[in-house]
């Protein structure tokens, strides 16, 4: 792939990560993954800046706000942190602080790993609480914040206007409590503490956030109006004073090299804690030295962060289990000797495929490391050969499916072994899982627990089955009262309106996406179109390659699958896609966003633009129609500015989206 591509690719995979993870509270892949993605974006960019994208997640900090939330300007920004992964690193940063300040003395913290907020206090009264959003704007979360027991409403003393900043964060035992419920109930599990933390502070519903058992550490005083100090451990020690939560374990050191000694320290103390830590900060002391040394667009210099490596624990494996998935893929998975690890027990692991398990050599019986990297699924690091015992064989994947016993086929271009029997229970079962996914059908209620207990019951066997379902059905199973059966009836009930798109997404045809579901639903317009549709009329359109239209044939040649449908339509579920097109007289034009808009928020004046057929885009560049500014619009004003693009204020907004 030539530079200019790869650059491009990265950047909108890692925006696409990016979304999933702020916006959504659901990560696709491990931090660990996505760190390593987003430093190789970086030194491609800094090799090539001429491809560099302006929208370039490597340019931006976390994510949007979300519909529902009132959005708060920050009167301090809440900026990210630079990383480091080395000690080397840590001595550039250093170099580049002692050059200005030789005598600059440093303070180590623990990073801890949740989502960080600002707290206003007016007179000594929280008055408001906001996310960090991407930096200047982020999501009013008052109501929320104030359920959080440690969060003082009223300080000991009445300062007159106090702004702090700290990290929400739930504790590793309320993090496996909750996650437990969830199964139970079968909703989703969250994927690590920090995104449950997120999960749950943004939440429309405060009585939510109050059932989640989230706690704060408090690590920066942002602005204090009637007081002044000259270093941050004095601002630290007054907090604690005014009855805040701080940050523990900080401690002041004169040299680098001490500072790197306090966080390998702190680093052995990670299992023993109570929360999440993914590495340790470091930051300048003295506040004039740190206001001199400034910051870039993204970071300030005077801090960062030392990202500790993902701990890793050594067991045995008991046993391989091989799971199958809902495209047929055969997934082996390693039965641990259960054991501790960044914060919880895991008992599995996974060996991805057959020739990840042959390049390493991975036995039942062995002694193995293992790793949680980004806390997704952990995975088999190492074997440690010196402890394998004598009586071991190489292990082989299995021939047949583990779930239905026909014979497996392996993938042309990839070592994965399939089950291509579209009857394979262990697929159909899948299947109506990411059917009610929210994504999909958004089947609220309906999740992996529940499908499989349908399943097990015999009252389901197919997607279709689902809007068969009567209410005694559901009633009579244990665990199930006359509401929840209600409750979940509507939800059933209610997804037969889904859009089209949805419904695409849905059907699990492969390589068809979120993306491509919409592309499809907005080109053809109705399922018989689409079923209809030639090999040659999917691949001319742009983001259809071949081989995703091939699939597409592939599904609506086969017969039962259009007996699926069938079933889908006669129980009433919408097929037409229904455009939010008004007109289309933004067709080709590109709007930026900035500022606070007083009659619209920016979720509102995004899906406004849309309706009239333009895009929205984050950061301003030369193709940028139109920039629309706010009060208080900052730097992407004067970018629009520099480069000529036209600025229009809300009036004249309001004026363009008149329907004539
Ligand atoms: P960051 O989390 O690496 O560091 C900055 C944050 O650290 C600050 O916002 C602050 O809230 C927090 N923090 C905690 N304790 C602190 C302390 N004592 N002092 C100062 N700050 C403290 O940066 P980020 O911009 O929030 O996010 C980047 C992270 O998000 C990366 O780890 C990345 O892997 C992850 N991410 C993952 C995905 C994915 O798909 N897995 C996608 C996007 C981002």
């Amino acid at each position: 792939m030539d530079i200019k591509k790869k650059i491009k690719a990265l950047t909108d995979k890692l925006l696409e990560y990016s979304e999933k993870y702020y916006t959504y509270d659901s990560p696709e892949i491990t931090d660990f993954e996505y760190d390593r993605l987003s430093r190789e974006l970086s030194e491609l960019e800094k090799q090539y800046p001429m491809y560099a994208l302006p929208y370039s997640p490597t340019q931006r900090v976390g994510g949007q706000i979300l519909q529902g939330f009132e959005e708060v300007v920050h009167e301090v920004e809440m900026e990210s942190l630079q990383d480091a992964f080395s000690y080397e690193e840590l001595e550039a940063f250093d170099k580049r602080v002692k050059n200005v300040f030789p005598d600059a003395e440093y303070v180590t913290e623990l990073k801890i790993d949740g989502l960080s907020v600002s707290l206003t206090y007016e007179n000594g009264i929280l008055t408001r609480a906001a996310t960090r959003g991407d930096g200047k704007i982020g999501e009013n979360v008052t109501a929320n914040i104030k359920t959080i027991a440690s969060v003082p409403l009223k300080l000991s003393c009445p300062v007159k206007k106090l702004i702090v900043r700290g990290e929400v964060y739930m504790p590793r035992k309320a993090f496996e409590k909750l996650n437990e419920q969830r199964d139970m109930e079968g909703e989703h599990p969250f994927a690590n503490p920090r995104n449950a933390a997120a999960g749950s502070l943004r939440q429309l519903d405060s009585s939510v956030t109050a059932s989640r058992n989230l706690d704060i550490f408090i690590f920066n005083l942002q602005k204090c109006e009637d007081k002044n100090f000259s270093t941050h451990s004095e601002t630290l020690d007054f907090l604690k004073t005014l009855g805040f939560r701080v940050s523990p374990y900080y401690n002041r050191f004169k040299t680098i090299h001490d500072a790197f000694e306090e966080i390998s320290r702190l680093g052995q103390l990670r299992d023993t804690l109570s929360f999440d830590t993914d590495g340790a900060v470091i930051k300048t002391n003295d506040l004039l030295m740190r206001e001199k040394l400034g910051k870039t667009t993204k970071f300030p210099k005077w801090a960062i962060a030392y990202k500790y490596p993902p701990e890793q624990k050594e067991t045995e494996i008991l046993g391989i289990q091989v799971n199958v998935g809902r495209t047929g893929v055969l997934t082996p998975l390693a039965v641990l000797n259960p054991v501790f690890c960044a914060g919880s027990t895991i008992s599995k692991a996974t060996l991805h495929n057959k020739d990840f398990i042959a390049e390493r050599d991975i036995r039942i019986g062995d002694t193995v490391i293992i790793q949680k990297a980004g806390d997704i699924i952990p995975e088999v690091v190492k074997t440690i050969k010196e402890k394998r015992p004598s009586s071991t064989k190489k292990f082989e994947m299995p021939s047949v499916c583990p779930a239905c016993g026909e014979q497996v086929v392996p993938d042309e271009d990839s070592p994965v072994l399939r089950c291509i029997n579209s009857e394979c229970p262990a697929q159909l079962l899948k299947n109506i899982i990411h059917f009610a996914e929210r994504d999909a059908m958004n089947i609220d209620g309906l999740g992996e627990g529940i499908i499989s207990r349908f399943s097990e019951e015999g009252l389901i066997s197919s997607a279709a089955d689902l809007y068969r379902l009567k209410k005694a059905d559901i009633s009579n199973l244990e665990r199930f009262g006359e509401k929840s059966a209600d409750n979940l009836l509507v939800s059933i009930e209610n997804s037969k309106k889904q859009n089209l798109n949805n419904l695409i997404y849905a059907l699990g045809i492969r390589q068809v996406g979120q993306k491509a579901s919409k592309i499809l639903a907005a080109r053809f317009g109705t399922i018989d179109a689409l079923i209809a549709a030639t090999k040659e009329e999917l691949t001319v359109i742009e983001d259809i390659g071949p081989v995703t239209a091939g699939y597409i044939r592939e599904y609506f040649s086969n017969k039962k699958n259009l007996h699926f449908i069938f079933r889908l339509k006669e129980e009433g579920i919408n097929t037409n896609y229904k455009s939010d097109l008004k007109d289309n007289r933004f067709e080709g034009l590109t709007f930026v966003l900035t500022g606070t808009l007083s009659g619209f928020t920016r979720d509102e004046a995004s899906s406004i633009i849309e309706s009239f057929g333009g895009k929205v885009s984050s950061s301003v560049s030369r193709k940028t129609s139109f920039v629309i500014a706010g009060a208080e619009a900052g730097s992407k004003l004067t970018k629009a500015e520099n480069l000529g693009v036209k600025i229009i204020d809300e009036a004249e907004f309001s004026r363009m989206i008149q329907i004539q």
